[in-house]
């Protein structure tokens, strides 16, 4: 259990209980890089500012001159962490950046990305968006070989490998050294005279290329190139590896391009900004469909539509529409509190729920409510607003969530808690409703969900399937006969 500051009681459900979270390396992330540009850390800084959403914990950037790095890591918010002048000493026509969002085991100082470091040929410095699943294998090897590390983060692993590499360009050294992982990554990678972005050949994590002037771009999300004026180019591709120098770029796919993709379906559930293009889908066209599809498939009488902001709005408004159903908002969120879940311990997310979402009577008394919500992890939100509706006057509660219950833990890069604690992963939907205390409660279709993404293939929906794209136990890409297509999708979890 957590020794930290004592928090207040959870008086509304003191019998609701928290669960000591045994999580390691488990992270969601945003990155950034830009090459050649004079004022690449400032724009690095705004390309962090629009990707905060994806990791709150620790931000940090590395640029380059050409001859040495100069780097700022730090715990805390992008606009905490840098300010004009750390900025104007972080000098150089390259920098990647990195925002973090991370678990109880690994939130300390150390695991701040970029990491960085010397090979033969100059300097390297990276970061990662995903979660590799053999990293523990390949950390004994390299520590047995006396690779001393700095953290606990897999990301590491990836630098290492590189600098031990005996290839001479820095690109086939990060080829390489990625041959031998296995998991998700997007990563971006800064040489003294280039910008690396990678994706894995199954796509897990999304990475897009966009070019501000002669420079070009790599973001986790589009929301990140508006912010510095950037168009937007294209996605970088599963399996792509990118090379940008001063020549141009150049694109490789060592691994072949016939593993099937995995793109991560929840970044449209819950994970990415609305106003990015994930995947070249927009975000809250995508949601707003989810509640179009869910509205038909679950409807229910009522008087009034509440989204749980923010993620769940989208789906609220297109619920409404279909329903016809007046959308009213009938929760505020405080904007001072960070998202619940990055609260490394429970006994601060639960008091969250309270701190965070505070519901407008006048909305709801007297009204048959129906609240619609991305989607239910341990049930500990959804709970306490049926709780709170009543409390304020809603005569009926009648849930309705946007994605299909969620089923399985993520082990590539999405922060969910163990299978055991999903609710959904021990209880039938009634006894869910039961749970929460909801009249009623119904969740979208994986058909449903897929329909509104647009396409039943290529998505990774293992958290709401069970299914697994790569599982522990796999080869890496290294080890697969290459060009080949990739074995039939494992059903059992890693
Ligand atoms: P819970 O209270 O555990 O059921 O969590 C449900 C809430 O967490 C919902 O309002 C979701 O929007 C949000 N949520 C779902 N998945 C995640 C995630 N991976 N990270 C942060 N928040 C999440």
């Amino acid at each position: 259990m957590s020794d930290g500051p004592a928090v207040p009681s959870d008086d509304v459900f003191p019998d609701s209980g928290s669960v000591a979270i045994e999580r390691h390396w488990h992270e969601e992330c945003g990155v950034f890089g830009i090459f050649p540009h004079p004022d690449a850390s400032h724009l690095t800084y705004l390309g962090l500012h629009a990707l905060q959403h994806r990791g709150q914990e620790s931000a940090g950037i590395v640029t380059t001159d050409g001859e040495r790095l100069r780097s700022r890591l730090a715990m805390g918010l992008v606009q905490d962490v840098f300010d004009g002048n750390t900025l104007d000493e972080l000098k150089g026509h390259g920098a990647i950046g990195h925002v973090r969002y991370s678990t109880t085991g690994s939130s300390t100082p150390d695991n701040i990305q970029p990491f960085f470091g010397n090979y033969a040929g100059g300097h390297i410095a990276l970061a990662h968006n995903g979660n590799l699943i053999n990293a523990d294998q390949l950390k004994h090897e390299l520590e047995a070989r006396g690779a001393l590390f700095r953290g606990t983060s897999d990301t590491e692993v990836i630098l290492y490998l590189a600098i031990q590499s005996k290839q001479s360009s820095a690109t086939d050294r990060i080829i390489e050294a990625l041959g031998q992982v296995k998991g998700a990554y997007s990563l971006v990678v800064m040489t003294d005279e280039s910008l690396i972005a990678v994706r894995d050949p199954h796509g897990f994590r999304p990475l897009v290329l966009g070019k501000v002037k002669d420079a070009y771009v790599v973001a986790s999300e589009t929301c990140a190139f508006r912010l510095v004026d950037a168009d937007y180019v294209r996605e970088v591709e599963p399996g792509e590896v990118i090379e940008i120098t001063r020549d141009g770029l150049k694109s490789y796919f060592p691994w072949g391009k016939s593993t099937p993709t995995a793109r991560c379906i929840f970044e449209y559930v819950y994970f990415a900004r609305p106003d990015s293009l994930i995947y070249q889908r927009n975000v809250y066209v995508v949601r707003r469909e989810m509640g179009r599809i869910l509205a038909r498939e679950a409807p229910v009488a009522a008087d009034v539509i509440v989204p749980v902001p923010d993620s769940g709005v989208p789906a609220a408004i297109g619920f409404s529409e279909v329903s016809g159903i007046p959308y009213q908002t009938g929760l505020i969120r405080s904007h001072y509190v960070g998202r619940t879940f990055i609260e490394p311990r429970d006994s601060i997310r639960n008091f969250g729920v309270r701190l965070k979402l505070s519901p407008v009577h006048e909305v709801l008394r007297g009204q048959r409510v129906v609240v619609v919500d991305d989607s239910i992890v341990r049930g500990t939100t959804s709970r306490k607003l049926v709780h709170l509706f009543r409390k304020a006057g809603a005569v009926e509660v009648h849930m309705r969530i946007s994605s299909p219950p969620t089923i399985g833990s993520c082990y590539y890069g999405v922060d969910t808690p163990n299978r055991e604690e999903l609710i959904a992963s021990k209880q039938s939907v009634d006894e869910i409703r039961d749970y929460l205390g909801a009249d009623s409660l119904a969740y979208l279709s994986l058909d449903g969900m897929r329909d509104a993404a647009g396409n039943h293939d290529g998505y990774c929906d293992a958290c709401f399937t069970g299914r697994y794209p790569v599982a522990v136990g796999e080869p890496s890409v290294a080890q697969l006969p290459l060009f080949t297509s990739h074995p039939e999708l494992p059903v059992a979890p890693p």
